[in-house]
């Protein structure tokens, strides 16, 4: 296609709601799936004369979000009122920050690049529009003002990303540090994490940015990447066809895969932004600020590094691990019961990025919630390392396990799985194999070196897997060439 010949350029807008108890200005619970509009008072339907009350646990959420981003946290912001008109907005705008936001001038880093963090600031959210025929519905629009006032944070970018791909590490990167702070649950499916793609390109070589097109209403990774590479596509066909690129917000078709034109700029509003005259100016004071630093937690790239450089652990099962802070704090659990030591990382990495992990996927339970505990997956690990059961036995009494809770020693013992290491047991069990197998044993010794593997399998087998594998390999070895 005309990939090279145009440069991309892309800019983030994400919103996302903070996970406190109750909403941004009143004492209404903050809740997602609850039945429509049973989550509202005066405050959040707008009646006139009520009064918002900040929620403090909000501003402390949107500074760790500022803190863990590298920020500078302003002692001094401001609420701005933002003017529109919307049936999902009732008070007939919204408060947000405008010149003044909480956080500005942070980064996230990717891999070996810094993609620049504008601003965080902080806002309410509206109420949500149920379009289309439902029981209650015959045509019309409902709205659910459940919604109205959560609490978000928007967190926007600088145009520093340079591909689909790029923007799309970026939010994964950005939703997983949201919730290793546990101030958003990242579920983008329930709209906890929205995405807005600023999407621009330029001839290659030239310096100033193309004029940018805003693509809205995007609430997966894949989509958000796909809406990407279809504008990066579709502006590099205009402008080789000597079009110029009007701005404009676009919305994108999930079940067309194109992106519509939604408003051009001349269309867009003009929110008539002043100071909130009901809410004094956010100060906070620089001991709140010192105290949420301290009590910040590991956060992913942090634990990555960790792992790598102090566990000599691969890069990709850092990732994989640090990807969900469930499962690195499962991995740290069984390293503070076992002992931290790269070779013990390594025996617990097998075992969770398999069979653990797989059981995780196959229930739709998180690791916290598994049978198979850290304590219980550290103790497998030792009866391999002392040859009570061998690595294949293992995978077997971490299913049983994840059946029934029981513990692993207590198996071991009541099934009769423990591994055969005693030599004459295993030689008598060789002996057998070979001398009913004698067409092979003699092919093997004229030289199909291929068919010692048979010969293990086949001990393997008569020993129900309980034989020690090197013994096994030993005593074939010996007696298949006498
Ligand atoms: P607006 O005033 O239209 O809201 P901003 O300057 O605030 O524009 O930028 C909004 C978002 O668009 C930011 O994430 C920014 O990085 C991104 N952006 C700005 N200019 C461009 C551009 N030319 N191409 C791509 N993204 C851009
Ligand atoms: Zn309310
Ligand atoms: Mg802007």
């Amino acid at each position: 296609m005309l990939g090279g010949k145009y440069t991309p350029t892309i800019g983030l807008e994400v919103h996302a709601q903070l996970n406190t108890n109750t909403k941004l200005f009143c004492a209404c619970p903050n809740q997602f799936g609850q039945t429509a509009n049973h989550l509202t008072c005066p405050i959040c339907l707008g009646h006139p004369g009520t009064l918002p009350v900040l929620n403090q646990k909000a501003v402390e959420f949107a500074i760790k979000a500022g803190l863990a981003l590298g920020c500078t946290i302003h002692l001094h912001s401001v609420f701005a009122r933002k003017n529109y008109f919307y049936p999902d907005l009732p008070k007939g705008y919204q408060i947000s920050q405008f010149d003044l936001p909480i956080c500005t001038e942070g980064k996230l880093t990717i891999g070996d690049r810094n993609i620049g963090i504008t601003r965080i600031h902080m806002e309410e959210d509206a109420g949500k529009l149920l379009h289309g025929d439902s029981q209650h519905n015959k045509g019309g629009s409902l709205v659910d003002l459940n919604r109205a006032g959560v609490p978000l944070i928007e967190i926007v970018s600088e145009p520093d990303i340079v591909s689909a791909q790029e923007a799309s590490d970026y939010l994964k990167e950005l939703r997983n540090i949201l919730r290793y702070l546990d101030v958003c649950d990242g579920n983008m499916e329930q709209g906890s994490l929205r995405c807005d793609a600023n999407v621009s390109v330029r001839p290659q070589g030239q310096k100033q940015f193309g004029t940018k097109v805003e693509v809205k209403n995007m609430n997966s990774f894949r989509h958000v990447q796909k809406a990407i590479e279809f504008e990066i596509e579709r502006q590099s066909l205009a402008m080789e066809q000597g079009e110029t690129i009007a701005q404009e917000t676009r919305l994108w078709d999930i079940d067309k895969g194109v992106t519509r034109s939604m408003r051009s700029k001349e269309e867009a509003n003009d929110y008539r932004y002043f100071p909130e005259p009901d809410l004094k100016p956010l100060v906070v004071s620089k001991d709140l600020i010192h105290e949420l630093r301290q009590g910040l937690p590991e956060l992913p790239a942090q634990k990555r590094h960790r792992y790598i450089h102090e566990l000599q652990m691969a890069e990709q099962d850092a990732q994989t691990i640090c990807e969900d802070q469930k499962i690195a704090a499962y991995f740290d659990a069984c390293m503070n019961i076992f002992g931290s030591s790269a070779q013990h990382a390594k025996s617990i990495t097998n075992l969770l990025t398999s069979e653990v992990l797989r059981l995780s996927n196959e229930k739709g339970q998180d690791v916290d919630q598994l049978h198979i505990t850290p304590e219980k997956l550290v103790d497998i690990v030792k009866l391999i390392e002392d040859g009570t059961i061998s690595g294949k036995i293992a995978k077997e009494i971490i299913n049983e396990v994840a059946q029934t809770g029981a513990a692993p020693s207590e198996l071991v013992e009541k099934k009769g799985l423990a591994q055969i290491s005693d030599t004459s047991s295993i030689q008598n069990m060789v002996d057998e194999v070979v001398a009913a197998n004698p067409d092979q044993a003699q092919a093997y010794r004229d030289g199909k070196d291929k068919l010692f593997g048979f010969f293990v399998g086949q001990v393997m087998k008569a020993s129900k897997g309980k034989a020690n594998p090197t013994l096994v390999n030993e005593l074939l070895i010996k007696s298949l060439s006498k």
